[in-house]
């Protein structure tokens, strides 16, 4: 293996590849941007909201600084305030739970479905009181939740759905996209998501037009025209560069999706047979847009550190679940209360996953795996 001084080989993500292979477009879109000193709304940051709605199908779009305050001011927008409960998915990153806390809501997790590490809708119920307003299912690693279930569920106990579409950009569920089954949508254009800017930058979807507004309200200091404010509200908001870099990467984005695609199915069709590999599963009607290719090992740690000394760089999505994060101890989570979320924090393994990924690395990652795996049997017996 050809390491380099940094002894990885196969980067976890490559941004810079991504860089080089529309270098004159960002380019040009940056220096647009200075040319014209439209750092803050103005026609860069327009232009991407109708862009990004139209590319989701979404009738309105507000754009904010990144995927946590896109939760955060849509729970404001929707009112939520303490005493509330929402419902969130017990495997996610932070944004997802933190969020409801800092809206003054209480936060509680329903556990994972074992099979795509989404929701378990069959579980919601056993979770929701009097004091539930709503429910956050996230489309984890770019596989949509059961959005049929979940609204079902809604519906029946009149809470919101907002889906925290950070990891699943373009996702479809029932040959729809995601962002269009609840309330409203949140989406982070962190620079390694699957759309991602070269900063912090997010964006909220919604169907309801006065949502949208109270929405964008929120997010520009309480006020849609300068210096009137009519409520307090916060900061947030996409700058001119982001958003000029993000219209560019915007057209690409079917054509990355498809590539990330075609190499989870080349990774899928070399592991799934090996012992002791679990290899992601995609449920019926869902089209996943693979932010993250996530196997299961029991022997992750070993795995990750013999796919370590080939130069290969992996990623763990998450270590731990969010019941049993330290910020969360006074919740007193049980394993015995979350099986689904327990099985894949101590299991779960990223391998590099981005569109300019080449073939023979595909296969030195499928190659590197494979041979761990058969070392790996022999030592459990
Ligand atoms: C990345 C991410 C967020 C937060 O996005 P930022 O832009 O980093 O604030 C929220 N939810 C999930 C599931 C994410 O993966």
């Amino acid at each position: 293996m050809n390491n380099t001084s940094s002894g990885v080989s196969i980067p976890f993500v490559d941004l810079y590849a991504q860089y080089l292979s529309i270098k004159g477009e960002i380019d040009a879109a940056i220096a647009a941007v200075i040319t014209s000193s439209s750092f803050i709304r103005g026609p860069f940051v327009e232009e991407f909201e109708q862009d990004f709605a139209k590319a989701v199908g979404a009738p309105h779009c507000v754009s904010c600084a990144n995927g946590t305050d896109a939760l955060y001011i849509a729970m404001k927008a929707l009112r939520v305030r303490a005493g509330d409960e929402v419902i969130v998915p017990a495997m996610s990153w932070i944004s997802t739970s933190e969020t409801v806390t800092q809206s003054g809501a209480t936060v509680v997790f329903c556990d994972i479905d074992p099979l795509t590490y989404t929701i378990d809708a069959t579980k919601l119920e056993s979770v929701i009181t009097s004091r539930t307003v709503g429910i956050i299912p996230v489309h984890l690693y770019g596989q949509p939740a059961d959005m049929g279930a979940v609204i079902d569920v809604a519906e029946r106990h009149a809470l919101w759905v907002i889906e925290d579409c950070a990891q699943a950009h373009l996702a479809e569920f029932r040959g729809r996209q995601v962002g269009g089954f609840g309330v409203a949508a949140t989406f982070s254009f962190y620079p390694g998501k699957n759309l991602g800017a070269m900063g912090d930058a997010g964006a909220i979807i919604t169907a309801d037009r006065a949502l949208a507004e109270r929405m964008a309200m929120f997010a520009r200091h309480g006020g849609l025209v300068k210096g009137e404010h009519r409520i307090e509200g916060v900061n947030s908001r996409l700058d001119g560069l982001q958003a000029a870099i993000l219209s560019v990467k915007l057209r690409y984005l079917p054509a990355w999706t498809k590539r990330r695609d075609e190499i989870a199915r080349r990774y899928s069709e070399r592991l799934a047979n090996i012992s002791g590999i679990v290899v992601p599963r995609v449920a019926e009607e869902r089209k996943h847009v693979w932010h993250l290719y996530v196997i299961c090992h029991d022997q992750r740690d070993a795995l990750a550190a013999h796919l370590k000394e080939q130069g290969i760089q992996t990623q763990l999505n998450y270590p731990r679940a969010l019941p049993f994060l330290p910020c969360y101890r006074r919740l007193e989570a049980q394993v015995e209360d979350f099986p689904g979320a327990d099985a894949l924090q101590r299991r779960c393994l990223s391998l590099p996953m981005f569109a300019e990924l080449a073939e023979r690395q595909i296969e030195a990652v499928s190659a590197a795996v494979s041979s761990f795996a058969p070392s790996a049997a022999q030592r459990a017996c």
